[in-house]
């Protein structure tokens, strides 16, 4: 099976009919790109930058910042490198920053919400972002993002840090894309109006998930709630695609259930543009890919839409579909 993955590692990923997506990788830190190339990647999907920040007892400067960013960036040429702005808090902490415990730290100040407050740490990062986008195909997506606002205030800011670098006369990225991920259902049922706004959309089914079921990722006792076959979750993840589409933009999915050889051939159904995932997924996903045709993933989709259960669902694709 391995020499089977072995044989598409510099192929595109289409499906028996030539349909293209694009299978990109997660990474945490710039040493996982050797993964990326060993796997096929056609660019990095999710760049999980809070790496930089942990295990350490001070901010990382922007000049260190901007040496991972770019050691990305130039690595991966013309492929696109999105690259996520920190998503602390949660589970993540950073023992320097000194916050408060909190009853419910996944629903408390984390992410977004704690770099529109805490700006100047926030700047920081987004002039590290900004110059590393001068030496490829950078694009920047902000994490948790529940309603316009923040959204609005986030991209404010990154234009008030691009234009003093500007006048600076220090070279930035000159056609930023800027993104959000999609991780709370507010901001799934809201994607009309956001997708006016941004450029692409990143959909975290680990987080979406979690705040559609009320069920904590970390929480066995309810994991059987957590399911991403839920129709539930299906339809949230076509609205927020149909949206982009009518607005000529692009969905991707860097969550797990990105990967997921039950989820795949639905999500081309639904019509996911790019797929980001664990680099040793890539190749098993492409192999996949070529066993079906978008129509019968489409048809697939559009009844697993009408399903009541995962189970239903889950049975659905187990029946229809080869999976590797
Ligand atoms: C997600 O929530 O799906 C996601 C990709 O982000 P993280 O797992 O880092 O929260
Ligand atoms: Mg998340």
């Amino acid at each position: 099976q391995k020499e089977e993955w072995a044989k598409l590692k510099n192929e595109p990923s289409k499906t028996k009919d030539g349909h293209h997506v694009e299978l990109v990788a997660n990474i945490g830190t710039p040493d996982d790109l050797e993964g990326v190339e060993s796997n096929g990647g056609e660019g990095v999907g999710l760049y999980r930058t809070e790496f930089l920040y942990m295990g350490r007892s001070e901010l990382p400067s922007e000049e260190e910042q901007y040496e991972a960013y770019s050691r990305v960036v130039k690595a991966m040429g013309d492929r696109p490198v999105v690259i996520r702005t920190l998503d602390i808090g949660g589970d993540k902490e950073l023992s320097y920053l000194d916050l408060p415990e909190e009853m419910n730290p996944f629903l408390g100040f984390r992410a977004i919400r704690l770099c529109l407050e805490m700006q100047d740490m926030f700047r920081t990062q987004l002039r590290a972002l900004l110059r590393a986008g001068a030496h490829g195909n950078l694009k920047v997506m902000f994490p948790m993002i529940a309603t316009l606002q923040e959204f609005r205030e986030a991209k404010k800011v990154l234009e008030e840090e691009k234009e003093k670098l500007v006048s600076e006369g220090t070279p930035v990225s000159d056609n930023l894309e800027v993104g959000i991920m999609v991780e709370i259902p507010s901001t799934a049922v809201m994607a009309p109006q956001f997708a006016k706004e941004v450029d692409f959309f990143s959909i975290g089914t680990n987080d979406l998930i979690q705040y559609t079921m009320a069920a904590d990722r970390m929480n066995e006792r309810v994991s059987y709630l957590y399911q991403p076959y839920s129709p539930a979750i299906l339809n949230l993840v076509k609205m927020v695609i149909d949206a982009s589409h009518k607005e000529g933009k692009w969905t991707g999915m860097c969550g797990e259930m990105a990967g997921d050889p039950i989820a795949v051939p639905l999500l081309v159904g639904l019509g996911l543009d790019e797929f980001s995932m664990s680099a040793t997924s890539i190749l098993p996903a492409r192999t996949q890919l070529t066993g079906f045709t978008k129509e019968e993933a489409e048809r697939a989709a559009e009844e697993a839409l009408t399903l009541s259960t995962d189970e239903e669902v889950k049975a659905l694709v187990e029946k229809q579909f080869t999976l590797s």
